[in-house]
Order: structure tokens, then C-alpha cells, then sequence
């Protein structure tokens, strides 16, 4: 990723991207305490338009105050700035990467003297989970490394050192030959995938976890908002188990990153016959067009740059 042209947001600065370097002793580097967003451009018949921009800032903001980190800058700086880096670097479409860290002002666990430092990047990044996957649907392991409960870590923030429980499952997983993890709680019910919130559907129902120590993602509010509004279905949040995602008629998961992706299989157990569902299937074609451009009802929901 270092090796690349173009220009990282720093700090209210624009640094060529390969200068765009701290410090060993970077305390967030040691101890994980910081707060990022995933975020995605795409490329709209009126322009480039970022999704769900003030969502995702204010996510990155309550997450900051969660875990008692100061935030450098103002929500619109932030906004700007991930406007403005896509109008550096030329990109129509983008995944954006805004991070804010502490420095190397000192060591140890207490976080008195440090700065807190902003960046913000962004990338082309195609279909997370793979493009042919969006069609034929990744397969799933459910993980022996449980998510995070509510009282080991603060759930709803998106914070670095919470990727640690996140890549030890999608290591497995990816270790077993599964495209995927399905992380359970702690009591073993469904959690989320790696990087993704997870649905199934069952009996013409669309059901999801609860939130608690799942990420409140934005793409699970949007496909909330669109399986009900446009679709007229039921979505329920509540406890699922792992033998009812096994027989469910469907199952797929979310995510900035991996938008809607279809669930072909969970550990040995094919879902329905092992293809995309047609539900899954019609919230994929209507996610693309909301975050397109294309369903103008969903108009407010992009930010033009
Ligand atoms: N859960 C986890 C653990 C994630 O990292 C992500 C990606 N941010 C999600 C769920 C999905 O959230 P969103 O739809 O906001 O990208």
C-alpha cells in the first residue's frame, strides 16, 4: 500500500502518499487505541458522490468518544477532507480511509500527553469478498474466536485494536479454505462476520442480531431501511442461533467494503440449494442502485463532491 502515487489528507495537510510516515514509538502502533471509518465513493450520473458521508462521521466521532479519544477536528474538517481527497488523487470512485491515532509523544497506558493525529486516504478497492463472489455467494466458517461482549469492549466503536478479534477468525476461516468467518457471541449466538453484519432469511422474513456487540453498520441501517421500505418485508432484530442461519433460505452479509454479499455456505452446511437467494438478490440490485445514483429517493444519502 506505501508505494503508490497520489496524496494521503494528513493532519490538515496534503502529504505525497509515500511520505506519509510516523514514528516507531507511534503509541497507537503499541497499543491499538484509535478510530477509523470505511467509507465508499462510487461513481453516480451527476458525478462522484461519497455514501452515507455524515453517517459514517458521526460513527467515527461517537466512536472517538467512546473510548475517551479527543477528536483534532471538527466533523465538517473531516467531511472536507474526504472530499478533498478524492478531488486530489482523481478518483470517481473510492474507498476512503479516515483514521485518527495518537502520536509518539510518549509511553505507557495513559494517553495524557499525547496528540492526536488525522488521516484521511483513499483507493480504488473493487468487490471486497471477490466479484464473481457477489454472484455465486462466499462461503462461511463459523469461528471458534468469539466477538467481543459488551463488557470486555466498547462494541459499537470501529477502533483499531478491536481487528485483533476480527482477523484471528478471518485467519481461520481462510486457513480452512472458507472465503469468511461467522463470529458468535459469547453466549454463541450470531454475531457478524470479520468485517460485515450478517442477515438470513427465513420463512419470508428478514432477521438480523440484535445490536450489542455487533458494529452498528451503515450498510445493516440501509438494508434495514430497504428490505422494508421497498420490499414491504419484516426485519427483525433479535438472537439468532447458529442451526437457524444453517437452515435458513437465505443468508448474506454486509458491509461498506463487501456491500451485499450472498452466503452460499456456513461451515458444511449449503444454504437453501447454494446460490444466491432472489431477495438477496433484488437488495443487491437495489443497494447498487441507492449507492449509484440511481433510486433517487435515496437522494440525501450522498454527498456530491
Ligand atoms: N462489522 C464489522 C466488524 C465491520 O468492521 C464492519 C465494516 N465497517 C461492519 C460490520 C459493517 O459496517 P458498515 O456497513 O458500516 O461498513
Amino acid at each position: 500500500m506505501e508505494n503508490k502515487d497520489g496524496w494521503i489528507w494528513y493532519d490538515e495537510n496534503f502529504v505525497p502518499w509515500r511520505e506519509a510516515r510516523v514514528h516507531v514509538l507511534t503509541h497507537t502502533l503499541h497499543y491499538g487505541m484509535g478510530v477509523f471509518e470505511g467509507v465508499r465513493a462510487y461513481l453516480t450520473e451527476q458525478g462522484t458522490a461519497i455514501f452515507r458521508l455524515q453517517d459514517h462521521t458521526k460513527r467515527l466521532f461517537d466512536s472517538a468518544r467512546m473510548l475517551g479519544i479527543t477528536m483534532p477536528y471538527t466533523p465538517e474538517q473531516m467531511n472536507a477532507a474526504q472530499k478533498e481527497v478524492l478531488i486530489k488523487n482523481k478518483l470517481d470512485s473510492a474507498y476512503i480511509r479516515p483514521m485518527i491515532f495518537y502520536g509518539a509523544e510518549g509511553m505507557g497506558l495513559h494517553t495524557k500527553e499525547l496528540k492526536v493525529h488525522g488521516i484521511v486516504a483513499a483507493w480504488q478497492w473493487g468487490a471486497y469478498l471477490g466479484e464473481e463472489n457477489m454472484q455465486r455467494g462466499i462461503s462461511v466458517k463459523v469461528s471458534s474466536i468469539a466477538r467481543y461482549a459488551v463488557n470486555t469492549a466498547m462494541c459499537r466503536a470501529k477502533a483499531n485494536g478491536y481487528y485483533i478479534n476480527s482477523m484471528l477468525a478471518l485467519q481461520e476461516a481462510q486457513q480452512h479454505g472458507y472465503d469468511e468467518a461467522l463470529m458468535l457471541d459469547v453466549n454463541g449466538y450470531l454475531a457478524e462476520g470479520s468485517g460485515e453484519n450478517i442477515f438470513i432469511l427465513s420463512d419470508g422474513v428478514i432477521y438480523t442480531p440484535e445490536l450489542g456487540c455487533v458494529l452498528d453498520g451503515i450498510t445493516r441501517r440501509t438494508i434495514i431501511e430497504l428490505a422494508t421500505n421497498e420490499l414491504g418485508m419484516d426485519v427483525v432484530e433479535k438472537k439468532i442461533t447458529r442451526d437457524e442461519a444453517y437452515i435458513a433460505d437465505e443468508v448474506f452479509f454486509t458491509g461498506t467494503a463487501a456491500e451485499v454479499a450472498p452466503v452460499r455456505k456456513i461451515d458444511e452446511h449449503c444454504i437453501a440449494d447454494g446460490k444466491r437467494g432472489p431477495v438477496t438478490e433484488k437488495l443487491q440490485a437495489l443497494y447498487n442502485d441507492v449507492v449509484g445514483g440511481r433510486n433517487k429517493k435515496y437522494q440525501d444519502y450522498l454527498t456530491f463532491i
